[in-house]
């Protein structure tokens, strides 16, 4: 930076603050957006709303107001006349407002206020114009830059600038920008070069072609981008050369297993198991995200695989976020597979220690096929005799980094086990390509039969007296209901208060109703016991915080009331959502909101009323709140994109998938540089 003329300590000082340490993060400080000052407009063409550059007389020159005043030069280009509006203002500026002086100016256009006709500009960039000067135009489209307290853009624009010239004279300097895509893509792609593409974005041609080049040059960087993070994801697909466990269907047991289920499986869940199997059968692990909707079946899937795992001899460990869900999971497999003579066990970090000790013995000794847990089960002191498959349920509650590190705990063989990491939060095409370069993807597709869209109502909370007589009718008819406190501030401590006191106070507004409580601070085995009694009828209504997001499955229960849904995101309703509509009948959900409703609230809720397409509504949420928060990324970093823009560019990403195959197969000098320029410290993550 210091070779830069005119950067001193407060100047470096802010550009750090912008993370701008060198000349290289200085020419990759891209524009937020464009100014167009090459062309000066006619005021009289003037609309509402435009920036625009506009030149000619003072004719005169007012303060207006009592208490506030404000300095109005009324600007005149021989056509039309303009207001140029300042609150704040020297007496020396005031001094050099006269009429007759020519002055350009650049602003954006709006109505005259205080009860006056015409156009303003509020507080213009203006200065005044020599006469030989007047109509002469910027070249190219100025740029307006993320900046920070101090740094004017001017001095931003200059140093940028000034950094493109050292890179271009130097060509030392410049194998710092050096190209790395080869020259064949970025032709077969109708790329512009780099150095190209960088330059158009500081400096873009005006008039009609500058929407396109400034496209173009966004589409070659955004490609780089997401290129980079392609590759630095797909590293561990090329790992992928240790040896997997051979597995074998069993005809014998599965038609064991299908005489078990009380149904049959959908098309779509056949489809992806008969995927599994072919990946089990195969030399290389497994590692396979399998997406499918809320309710759609998934759990079944995950028996079905296991058992193929445990028929050839293997063990397999199930990961669940939750204990209820675990729990849950638990007694699904004990259900569906002691018939079958499979031991299955359970392991809790909140479990005995004797009970502990004996699961661990049991798994190191082999005389547990499947066991079911939660990330204790990843712990050191957990060894298999024979892992052969780990599954992990509701992948998106876990880090990125998590699921990598899980990968380790292989059988004592050296073989490593096959991977079946399974979501019910749709993840877009467009992150699933980059969150999860290294897994092949199934989807489920299809829901079972008969079930029925959940009939979704949001109402204020002066309705609440309503709502409560509802869940009276709706026992009264021998179902179940939910009823979900959400998150306040934060704090799981006032949440679960909420909770405990809504469940008071409904005990006492429905007489008869059987009401249960589960909260996120009540001790495992507690929550467990309120879930068990809830789906075994003992309860009629169950209030909980949203620890029953995920996984929780009765059947019966089709009513479900969220209270102040308006805090939570849409995928985290859909999920809450997800537990309803499982059974035969009718169902419903009951948004139960705090007026008034924030605009992108009213948003969320309507886009949650108008479909219950998980994937449309995780298009819905990426689009409102933006890829930040989509993956549990807060953890990674790995959504943050200077460039790309994931719904924007994503008819990029065929693409970037062949080209990055292409690279790592032809060209693996590129990959490591490319890395580093887009994610530069960030890359670590990946590392594990
Ligand atoms: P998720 O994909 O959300 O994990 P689950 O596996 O919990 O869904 O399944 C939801 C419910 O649907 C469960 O009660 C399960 O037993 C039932 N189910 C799964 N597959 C079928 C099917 N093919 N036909 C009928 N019911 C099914
Ligand atoms: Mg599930």
């Amino acid at each position: 930076m210091t070779a830069l003329r005119g950067v001193g300590g407060k100047t470096l000082e802010r550009l750090e603050r912008l993370g701008l340490h060198t000349l290289h993060d200085l020419v990759f400080h891209l524009p937020l957006r464009y100014e167009d000052r090459t062309v000066i407009k006619g005021i009289n063409q003037l609309r509402h709303g435009d920036f625009a550059l506009i030149e000619g007389y003072i004719e005169t020159v007012e303060e207006q107001g009592i208490r506030q005043h404000s300095l109005v030069c009324y600007l005149n280009d021989g056509n039309a006349s303009i207001g140029l509006r300042f609150f704040h203002y020297s007496a020396a500026q005031r001094e050099r407002m006269r009429t007759g002086v020519l002055l350009r100016c650049f602003g954006e256009v709006r109505e005259a206020g205080y009860g006056r006709a015409g156009k303003e500009m509020t507080h213009p960039e203006y200065r005044e114009v020599a006469s030989g000067e007047q109509g002469r135009i910027e070249a190219s489209l100025t740029p307006v830059y993320p900046s920070t307290d101090g740094l004017q853009q001017r001095l931003l624009r200059r140093l940028i600038q000034d950094a493109l010239t050292y890179y271009r004279d130097d060509s030392v300097a410049a194998s710092a920008l050096t190209d790395w895509l080869p020259r064949r893509v970025v032709d077969g792609l109708a790329f512009p070069a780099l150095f190209d593409a960088i330059q158009t974005l500081h400096s873009p041609p005006p008039g009609s072609d500058s929407a396109d080049s400034i496209n173009q040059a966004q589409q070659r960087l955004a490609f780089e981008e997401l290129l980079a993070h392609h590759l630095s994801l797909s590293r561990f697909k090329i790992s992928r050369t240790r040896r997997a466990p051979l597995m074998r269907p069993n005809a014998v047991l599965e038609q064991a297993f299908s005489a078990v289920l009380p149904f049959h499986m959908t098309a779509a869940q056949q489809r992806v198991i008969a995927e599994i199997e072919r990946d089990l059968a195969g030399e290389k692990p497994m590692m396979r995200l399998l997406q499918g909707d809320v309710g759609s079946g998934k759990t079944v899937v995950a028996a079905r695989a296991a058992l193929i795992a445990v028929a050839s001899g293997f063990q397999v460990a199930i990961m669940a976020p939750t204990e209820l869900l675990a729990e849950q999971h638990y007694q699904t497999f004990l259900r569906w597979l002691t018939p079958l003579g499979v031991n299955v066990g359970f392991l809790s970090g909140r479990q005995k220690a004797s009970e502990r000790e004996t699961v661990l013995f049991a798994l190191g000794s082999g005389l547990v096929n499947i066991v079911l847990g939660t990330h204790a089960l990843f712990q050191e002191s957990v060894i298999f005799q024979r892992l052969g498959l780990v599954i992990i349920d509701e992948q998106h509650r876990f880090g990125v980094h998590q699921r990598l590190a899980l990968k380790e705990k292989g059988g004592r063989d050296g073989n490593c086990p096959h991977q079946l990491v399974m979501t019910a939060t749709p993840i877009p095409r467009t992150l699933a390509m980059l969150g999860y370069a290294d897994l092949d993807v199934s989807v489920i597709d299809e829901l079972p039969p008969g079930r029925k869209p959940v009939q979704t109502v949001a109402m204020p909370s002066s309705r609440r007296g309503e709502v409560v007589q509802r869940i009276h009718d709706w026992v009264g008819q021998r179902r179940q209901a939910y009823w979900v406190c959400t998150l306040i501030e934060e704090s799981e401590l006032l949440s679960c208060q909420a909770a405990e006191q809504t469940a008071q106070a409904l005990t006492a507004a429905l007489p008869g109703v059987r009401v249960a409580l589960i909260h996120g601070r009540m001790r495992a085995a507690q929550k467990e016991q309120a879930m068990q009694d809830f789906k075994s009828g003992l309860y009629d209504l169950l209030v909980a915080t949203t620890v029953i997001e995920v996984g929780v499955d009765v059947p019966n229960a089709g009513l479900m009331v969220i209270e102040n849904p308006e805090r939570l995101g849409l995928s985290q309703l859909h999920q809450l959502r997800g537990r309803v509509g499982r059974g035969e009948g009718e169902s419903f959900c009951v948004l139960l909101y705090q007026s008034p409703l924030s605009v992108t609230a009213k948003q969320r809720l309507g886009i949650l009323r108008a479909t219950q397409d998980g994937f449309v509504i995780a298009e819905k949420d990426l689009e409102l709140r933006g890829p930040g928060e989509f993956l549990g990324v807060r953890q990674t970093g790995l959504m943050q994109f200077r460039v790309a823009d994931l719904i924007r560019d994503s008819g990029l990403l065929d693409d970037v998938k062949t080209v990055a195959e292409d690279l790592l197969r032809d060209e693996p000098e590129c990959v490591e540089p490319l890395i580093s320029r887009w994610l530069g410290q960030g890359a670590r993550y990946a590392e594990v």
